[in-house]
């Protein structure tokens, strides 16, 4: 698996051996495997984990992530939600289901992808990396085509456009299946929890997943390339500077001062 990684960061030219790389760390076979990967080829990572403060799951996590990069000799930064925003997740997701009737994961995704900006900058990282695998890519062509969301895979792909106020946004694992990478963790032995996140329940995502199941990777892969061939030609449109938080956004407010908005 290693050297596909190395295939796939040479194809479509992700990393430069100068580059800070912040990973963002889950916790899970994904991001553990992509950051174990990347300090073995050499290059300059960190790890940066979101304390999602899910009780015993996210104890759990953080334990293991801490000791995984103390014996990879990587730094470790963590972000504790309830230090930056006031609330876990699970909290904030309740309340945005009632007052602004976001379900799902959605409302996670979008927090993380913040924290992460935000803290990334921080750290002076050149790019995030994230532990995307080919299903977790498949899943979202398919979610989005079905929501007629065709737009908003326009900075898709394995290396999002470089844009201002975003760190670059990295898949190392873009082209690779979730099986394959589950068997690596488990040959290596990596001390991680395969437990699904409790917050997970009744998610589109999980509808998908399940509809996905009998597919097998090539078709997964065509789909995906399908998709990237579509998105080339899409205009993800300008970045602008949020009215509320300053950090960088499509609207006058970002997607998660909208979201957090309702939690005031
Ligand atoms: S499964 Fe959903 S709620 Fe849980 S960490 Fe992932 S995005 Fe957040
Ligand atoms: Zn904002």
């Amino acid at each position: 698996m290693i050297r596909k990684v190395k295939g796939i960061i040479n194809k479509y030219n992700l990393l430069d051996r100068r580059d800070k790389i912040v990973v963002a760390l889950s916790g899970g076979k994904d991001s553990t495997s992509v950051l174990y990967i990347l300090k073995k080829l050499g290059y300059n990572v960190s790890g940066l984990m979101i304390d999602l403060k899910l009780g015993k799951w996210s104890e759990i996590h953080l334990k293991k992530m801490k000791k995984f990069c103390s014996d990879l000799g990587v730094h470790l930064e963590v972000v504790d939600l309830r230090e930056e925003l006031g609330s876990g997740i699970c909290f904030i997701k309740q309340v945005v289901r009632e007052r602004k009737g976001l379900t799902g994961c959605s409302v996670c995704g979008i927090i993380k992808k913040y924290i992460l900006n935000k803290w990334a900058k921080k750290m002076g990282a050149d790019k995030i990396v994230t532990g995307h695998n080919l299903d977790d890519e498949c899943q979202n062509v398919l979610m989005n085509f079905l929501k007629g969301n065709v737009k908003i895979g326009a900075n898709s792909g394995p290396k999002m456009k470089a844009q201002k106020g975003f760190v670059q946004r990295i898949k190392p694992l873009f082209f690779i299946s979730e099986n394959e990478i589950r068997k690596f963790a488990k040959k290596m032995k990596f001390d991680i929890c395969y437990e699904k996140c409790p917050c997970a329940f009744g998610t589109y995502r999980v509808e998908t997943r399940k509809w996905m199941k009998n597919f097998s990777d090539k078709e997964k892969k065509k789909i995906v390339e399908g998709w990237l061939r579509v998105a080339e030609g899409l205009d993800s449109g300008d970045v602008r500077v949020c009215n509320i938080c300053g950090e960088p956004s499509r609207k006058e407010v970002c997607k998660a001062c909208e979201v957090l908005g309702c939690l005031r």
